[in-house]
């Protein structure tokens, strides 16, 4: 039940279907819809005759042919004429339809290219809106696992609001500014003492003599071992009065994955994983940070993805696929299941 971003050529993909961004005719065209009808050999061409045609925002369904998809779905997306025409209805439209026709095919993995954003001359940020906004929706609303993905032909094409990219782009700025070394480690104050040394072995002198008190290590962990990731997941489900399908869905997780992290109370999740939780329950910076340590990760000012992530939080901006737009546009690894 997932959400995903991806670079790429969508026509080899392996995934049940893969969605065509169609003119009227259905008799193939320049872009996708070309390098689609390429990659599946003439009888898509046949099948695709026999469907007669295809309103604009309107979905059909043919066999994916040589593609390693098992289906394409057909759509008809937009022309832009400057967005007071229904543009946005009907390119919503696009994505309900061919949704509906791959969850009636038993469809488990879906792949979208942005519909209306080349020819049709929809802008960008806008079409993505929409696709994203539009997939969520109704991936939300699904009563099955289901994998979605919006593939992004070239990184370059990309574009959002440049606004709240901008806002982003300076919080990571101001982060991730070199900072002056503060001497805190304190040579000279504790001249003589050596402070780091003498810090480690006292740990390791307090962990040795209680191993030798309690006469085994197992019970020195027994006596010792805090809340467990999926203990503190679970609470804080529970604490913020929120169902795990809503908890799962939010973070951009699939059921199967959230099962297993159920069940299993030693779970070792991704740092992603983690990451998504916290968005989908509406952490704070420190009940964040707590519960990436408790999967012994932390947050970090030297990773930038990190800080996007802790500018959405401190930001209290919960929309796991806003920060993976800006995660995408960032080329960094996205937030959730992948
Ligand atoms: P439309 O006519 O709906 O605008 P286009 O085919 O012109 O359709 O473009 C739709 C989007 O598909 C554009 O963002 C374009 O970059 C992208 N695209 C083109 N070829 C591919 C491909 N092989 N895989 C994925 N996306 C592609």
């Amino acid at each position: 039940m997932s959400l995903l971003l991806i670079q790429g050529d969508i026509t080899k993909l392996e995934c049940d279907a893969i969605v065509n961004a169609a003119n009227n005719s259905l008799l193939g065209g320049g872009g996708v819809d070309g390098a689609i009808h390429r990659a599946a050999g003439p009888k898509l061409l046949e099948e695709c005759r026999a469907l007669r045609g295809c309103d604009t925002g309107d979905a059909k369904l043919t066999a994916g042919y040589e593609l390693k998809a098992k289906f394409v779905i057909h759509t008809v997306g937009p022309v832009w004429h400057g967005g007071a025409h229904g543009e946005e209805k009907l390119l919503r439209s696009c994505y309900s339809r061919s949704l509906k026709l791959a969850y009636d095919h038993n469809c488990e993995s879906v792949a979208f290219p942005m519909i209306s954003a080349g020819v049709y001359g929809y802008p960008f940020d806008q079409a993505l809106e929409v696709a994203v906004s539009s997939i969520s929706a109704f991936l939300n609303e699904c009563d099955r696992d289901m994998t979605v993905y919006i593939v992004i032909f070239s990184r370059r094409d990309f574009r959002m609001d440049k606004n709240f990219f901008g806002s982003v782009r300076d919080f990571i700025d101001s982060r991730s500014a070199p900072k002056r070394f503060q001497g805190s480690f304190g040579f000279t104050r504790n001249a003589g003492a050596a402070p780091m040394a003498s810090s480690a072995m006292l740990r390791c002198e307090a962990i040795s003599d209680d191993a030798c008190e309690d006469s085994s290590i197992e019970e020195f962990i027994r006596t010792r071992i805090d809340e467990s990731f999926t203990q503190m997941l679970l609470r804080l489900i529970d604490e913020k009065g929120m169902s795990d399908v809503e908890t799962y869905k939010r973070a951009n997780i699939d059921r199967k994955l959230f099962s297993k992290i159920r069940s299993n109370m030693n779970y070792h999740p991704k740092k992603n994983t983690v990451l998504g939780f916290a968005i989908a329950l509406r952490l704070d910076i420190n009940e964040t940070a707590d519960l990436l340590m408790k999967a012994g990760y932390a947050l970090s000012d030297s990773s930038r993805s990190d800080l996007v992530v802790e500018y959405f939080i401190t930001n209290e901006i919960y929309d796991v696929n806003k920060v993976n737009q800006v995660l995408f546009a960032m080329d960094q690894e996205i937030i959730g299941q992948y």
